[in-house]
């Protein structure tokens, strides 16, 4: 491989971050091309993502389409499972590890059974939030050893179903959330005669951080106070129930970007299951929630995005804080239970996607030449670029900014015409693409003129909707890794922006990561004719992949099932295509019918047929072209 090509591959695996979020699962290859490694081995499987495209496309599934990496799924279960064994191993916990998987965070069928799977060494649970999630948790969680821990408001159905779990010999904890909860409790497991296994939310005093900050704290949504704990107990004593309360639970909220909150929240909620404890409870699981961040953008940093922990740190400070509490207090340990979702599933799939177009900022150009009584604007305009020069750049730049503005006024005002509007434009960008060359030449640039490149930027066009495949980008700012997948043997050049197919305005994603933070803009190849450029939205397992919504009817994704084969040439098979939704299936779900619009649409034609004005062979295409858009994708064909 030539050098250039090689330092192309370094500065690009570096560009995009690919080392830090990837997790030892992503790498660009020598062929340029982003591929995964399901078993974090350079020297293990090497599965290219680049193959998986082409084979995509040999099978006619369109894009964009999400692929699912099961290997990687199954590898962070276990890695979950296998750390916290250690790190109670190594620091003579006596307690077990018992996590469960809360299905919230991505509730596809077949991402569940992996994840029950891979666990059932582990004997790994669920953990479910709402009557729906507990239906399915029911008839997916079989092994009787693992637990099934259930959170949310919780009605009396939910409770009966619950029951319904404890008949068939499974390991259902109902956490109290709320003091009512209590009552039903009490009530439903007399009338049906079953012994409850009963746990508590605490509402902890620490305070979380980042965008779940408000899922603790005493202004919390959920969780008892220690005055409702201690009511709640004696409620059950009265009721012959104390040996039911089984597990104490907190949860600090989501993506917890600071080890410090969590050690704190262990703390509390250790002092608490100690003197619970103590006062001759028997409560067997200490439950830590959910919370376990991911790095989405590399920087191992406590901001909101990232983590300044490792997986080794958190489960090793979760076993050694409560490890002392109960020490100290001459207690038995615990079983620790937690509730990571997001940490399991988010590295797991990506949606992949293919530029279909590029919005210029720049270079659409108009005919800039004096004409007879031009405005004094475009006057002006004209002269600062024939001026512009290394010593003066800055100062140019400020006055450009300043015409362009009046340019904009004057044209409202009606005092120049559209014409000389466009001339304007045109000489601006001309300078401003002037100031970049000379920036780039210049040893010191001021912070001002730095974003100059994103003024410039153009935008990717990329066919998706951020509303179904990245509603976090979207609605709280969440950094996604994005990067092409093929040409990383070759330096990209083009700064830009991406776009989605909505017609939503805010449909498009301008936070990137990079070096020092994030940026508006991201670099990407140059486009070639007749070939295609596809663009990757890494770490979508978690959350992304189910709470897309129907914005402008495109609806889920076709998806993509991947499984690793050491023995396949290409170290891959696609275990399964689950088609994505057709325009039919969404209008359904708006309640169209989709057979009455194509009898209506028949009609019309068919009048048109009568009428001489469509001719029938025509009408008949017409006819059938309406009833395969009705059946085919929703997003955009190329
Ligand atoms: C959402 C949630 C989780 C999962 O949190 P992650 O950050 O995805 O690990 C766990 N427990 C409870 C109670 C939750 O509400």
């Amino acid at each position: 491989m030539s050098d250039k090509r090689k330092m192309a591959i370094n500065a690009n695996s570096e560009l995009y971050n690919v080392e830090r979020w990837g997790n030892g699962y992503f790498a660009v290859n020598e062929k340029g091309h982003l591929c995964v490694l399901p078993e974090k081995r350079e020297d293990g499987p090497t599965i290219d993502i680049l193959e998986v495209i082409e084979e995509i496309r040999s099978q006619d599934i369109p894009f964009p389409t999400v692929i699912r990496f099961h290997d990687i799924l199954r590898s962070q279960v276990r890695l979950l499972n296998q750390t916290f064994r250690e790190a109670m191993e190594e620091s003579g916990y006596k307690g077990r590890f018992v996590g469960v998987y809360p299905i919230k965070v991505n509730q596809t069928r077949e991402v569940v059974e992996e994840i029950i799977e891979a666990g059932e060494p582990f004997d790994y649970g669920l953990e479910a939030g709402s009557k729906s999630e507990l239906l399915a948790a029911l008839s997916l969680n079989e092994n009787r050893n693992s637990l099934t821990v259930l959170n949310g408001y919780k009605d009396e159905e939910y409770i009966r179903l619950a029951f319904l779990g404890r008949k068939i010999e499974r390991k259902i904890v109902i956490v109290v959330e709320n003091f009512s909860e209590f009552a039903i409790i009490i009530r439903l497991a007399e009338e049906m005669n079953v012994v409850p296994l009963i746990g508590i939310r605490a509402k902890l005093s620490v305070q979380g951080a980042g965008r779940w900050a408000g899922s603790s704290g005493d202004r919390a949504k959920f969780g008892l106070t220690c005055s409702e704990i201690l009511n709640g107990i004696t409620l059950l004593k009265r009721h012959g129930l104390a040996d039911s309360l089984k597990l104490l639970h907190f949860h600090v909220g989501s993506q917890i970007p600071d080890i410090r909150i969590l050690k704190e929240a262990v703390s509390e909620a250790g002092r608490i299951y100690a003197d619970l404890v103590l006062s001759g409870l028997n409560i067997e699981y200490f439950d830590v929630g959910g919370g376990l961040g991911v790095d989405y953008d590399g920087s191992r940093s406590s901001s909101n995005s990232s983590r300044n922990y490792t997986l080794q740190e958190y489960a090793a400070d979760i076993v050694a804080v409560l490890q002392q509490i109960c020490d100290q207090a001459n207690i038995h340990h615990p079983h620790i239970v937690s509730e990571s979702g997001r940490y399991v599933t988010a590295h797991h799939s990506c949606v992949i996607t293919n530029v279909v177009d590029i919005i210029h900022q720049t270079t659409n150009s108009f005919n800039t030449e004096k004409t007879s009584g031009e405005h004094i604007l475009v006057s002006n305009m004209r002269e600062s670029a024939r001026d512009l020069t290394m010593e003066n750049y800055q100062e140019i730049y400020n006055d450009v900014q300043q015409s362009k503005l009046d340019c904009i006024q004057a044209f409202k005002l009606g005092v120049i015409s559209l014409e000389e509007r466009a001339k304007i434009e045109t000489l601006y960008w001309k300078i401003i693409g002037q100031i970049r060359d000379i920036m780039k030449r210049a040893d010191f640039v001021p912070k001002e003129l730095q974003q100059i490149d994103e003024l410039r930027a153009s935008q990717y066009l990329c066919n998706f909707s951020v509303f179904q495949s990245a509603a976090d980008t979207w609605a709280i700012h969440q950094l996604l890794p994005i990067m092409p997948v093929n040409r990383l043997d070759e330096r990209p050049t083009e700064r830009c922006s991406i776009a989605d197919i909505t017609c939503d305005s805010d449909g498009k994603i301008d936070r990137f990561i990079a070096k020092n933070g994030y940026a508006q803009s991201l670099l990407l190849h140059a486009l070639r004719k007749g070939e295609e450029y596809y663009i990757g939205l890494f770490l979508t397992g978690a959350y992304q992949d189910v709470m897309g919504d129907m914005h402008n009817l495109f609806g889920r994704l076709n998806e993509v099932h991947i499984y690793c084969d050491d023995d396949d040439p290409s170290d891959f098979y696609i275990e399964e295509v689950i088609k994505g939704a057709s325009a039919q299936h969404v209008l359904s779900t708006m309640q169209y019918s989709p057979e009455i619009m194509a009898r209506t649409i028949k009609r019309k034609i068919d009048r048109q047929v009568h009428r001489g004005k469509i001719q029938p062979r025509e009408g008949v295409k017409l006819i059938d072209f309406y009833e395969s858009c009705l059946e085919g994708y929703t997003y955009l064909k190329f």
